[in-house]
C-alpha cells in the first residue's frame, strides 16, 4: 500500500524539444509515475532552452532541424565539446550568460525534485539551485556515446540506460555510488503486449498482405529519408510503406506530392508511434536511441540509415553488436538488407529474437520507482 507524505510531491523535469527523444523519455517517465503513484505525486515539464534560456541559446529548438542537416559538422561539435575540461570551460563560460534565466526558472518552477533528461539542463541548473537544494537526478537519454555535460558530480543520481554509458559516467569521474544502469525508458504503449496485427492494419489503414515497411527520421524528420523511402519504392519489393516526417513539414509536402509504385501512407508527427511500431514488419530509421529503444521493446527489426556522428556512433554499434539490425548508409545497402530479410524469414525471425532479448520494458517503471523512493514514496 503507498502511504502518501503529507505533502503531494511535485517533480519537475528538464527537457527540451531539440530532437524527439528527450520530450519521449521525460513523457514515458510520467507515464509510469502516475501508474505506479497516482495522484500521489504531481509532474510539470519545462523546456528550459525555448522557454528560459537568453537569445540566442533560446532558438536552439527551432534551428535544431538545422544545424543537423549537415551531420559531419554536429560531429565536429560534438568531439571538439565532449571532455571533462571542455564541458567544465563551456560551463563556466556561458553561466555569466545564462546566470539570471536559470535562476528565474528554479524560482518559478518550485519542486520537491528536478529530473533533467538534456545533457545542457544539468550543470547550470544544479548552480542555480544552489546547495540547499531538493534532489536533482540525471536520466541519461544517449545509450552509448554519451556527452560530457551529462555527467555532473553535484547531481544526487545519474541513471543510464546501458553498462556501455555507465563506464563513460566513471570515466568521467562520477561516484560509481551515484550511477545507475535502468535502461532507456519508453512508453507503457511499446512494450504492451502487441495485440493482434491484423487489427492494428485494419484500424490505421494500412495494407494486410505486404511486409510493411516503417520509415521514420527522429522526431524532426532527418537524414535521407526521401532517397532512402525512393529507393526502397522502386527497388521492385513488392512492401508497403508508411513513411513518418515528424516535424518535418517541408518533407511531407514533398513526399505527398510525389506517384508512389507501393502502397505508400505519409504521416508528419504522429503520437500513434508505439502503434505503428507494433503493426509494421520492418523499421528503417535514423540511429536515435528513443526510437531504437521503443523498436527493441516492439521486437521490430531495425536498419539504420543514418546517424548524428559523435552521439549517435555507439547506438550504430549498440544495435549490431545486440543483433537487432544492420548499420546500411546508402539506401542500396537498406533496399539489400530488406531484400534479404524478406526472402530470408528465418533470418528476421532471428533479429526479432535479438530485439526482444535487448529490450528493457521495465525502464521506465524501474526509473519512476527511484525517483518516487528519493520522494518518500515507495510501494
Ligand atoms: N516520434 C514521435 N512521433 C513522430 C516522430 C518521432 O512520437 O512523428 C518520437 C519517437 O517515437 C521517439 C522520438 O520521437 O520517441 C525520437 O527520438 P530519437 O531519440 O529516436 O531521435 P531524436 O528525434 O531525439 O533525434
Amino acid at each position: 500500500m503507498t502511504i502518501p507524505p503529507a505533502k503531494t510531491p511535485h517533480i519537475l523535469f528538464l527537457f527540451s524539444n531539440t530532437g524527439g527523444g528527450h520530450r519521449a523519455s521525460a513523457e514515458a517517465i510520467i507515464e509510469s509515475l502516475k501508474l505506479e503513484f497516482g495522484d500521489s505525486i504531481s509532474t510539470e515539464m519545462v523546456d528550459f532552452l525555448k522557454d528560459y534560456a537568453p537569445p540566442p541559446y533560446n532558438h536552439l529548438p527551432a534551428i535544431y532541424p538545422d544545424l543537423v542537416r549537415v551531420p559531419e559538422l554536429w560531429g565536429v561539435g560534438f568531439h571538439v565539446s565532449n571532455g571533462r575540461r571542455q564541458a567544465r570551460i563551456m560551463t563556466s563560460t556561458l553561466w555569466p550568460l545564462v546566470r539570471r534565466a536559470a535562476r528565474r526558472l528554479v524560482r518559478e518552477h518550485p519542486s520537491d525534485m528536478l529530473v533533467s533528461v538534456h545533457a545542457l539542463a544539468n550543470s547550470f541548473a544544479l548552480k542555480a539551485l544552489g546547495k540547499n537544494r531538493p534532489p536533482f537526478i540525471t536520466v541519461v537519454t544517449d545509450m552509448v556515446s554519451t556527452h560530457a555535460l551529462w555527467y555532473d558530480r553535484q547531481a544526487d543520481l545519474i541513471l543510464v540506460p546501458t553498462e556501455i554509458a555507465r563506464q563513460r559516467a566513471l570515466e568521467y569521474a562520477m561516484p560509481p555510488e551515484k550511477v545507475r544502469v535502468v535502461g532507456q525508458p519508453v512508453s507503457e504503449r511499446c512494450s504492451a503486449p502487441p495485440g493482434d496485427k491484423r487489427l492494428l492494419r485494419q484500424q490505421l489503414n494500412w495494407p494486410q498482405d505486404k511486409v510493411v515497411v516503417l520509415l521514420v527520421g527522429g522526431g524532426e524528420g532527418m537524414g535521407p529519408l526521401a532517397e532512402t523511402a525512393r529507393a526502397i519504392d522502386e527497388s521492385g519489393l513488392d512492401v508497403g510503406l508508411v513513411i513518418v516526417t515528424g516535424r518535418n513539414v517541408r518533407l511531407e509536402a514533398e513526399l505527398k506530392s510525389r506517384a508512389w509504385e507501393n502502397p505508400t501512407l505519409i504521416y508528419g508527427f504522429t503520437q500513434d508511434m508505439p502503434f505503428f511500431m507494433h503493426a509494421a514488419d520492418v523499421l528503417v530509421t535514423k540511429a536515435g536511441p528513443g526510437t531504437i529503444a521503443e523498436a527493441l521493446n516492439a521486437a521490430l527489426p531495425i536498419i539504420l540509415y543514418a546517424k548524428l556522428p559523435g552521439q549517435e556512433d555507439g547506438n550504430v554499434s549498440f544495435v549490431e553488436q545486440v543483433g537487432a539490425g544492420v548499420w546500411a548508409p546508402e539506401p542500396l545497402l537498406v533496399v539489400r538488407t530488406l531484400t534479404r530479410w524478406i526472402c530470408r524469414p528465418a533470418e528476421r525471425a532471428k533479429v526479432i529474437e535479438n530485439c526482444r532479448r535487448a529490450a528493457r520494458p521495465e525502464a521506465a517503471r524501474t526509473i519512476a520507482r527511484i525517483l518516487g523512493a528519493q520522494v518518500g514514496l515507495s510501494k
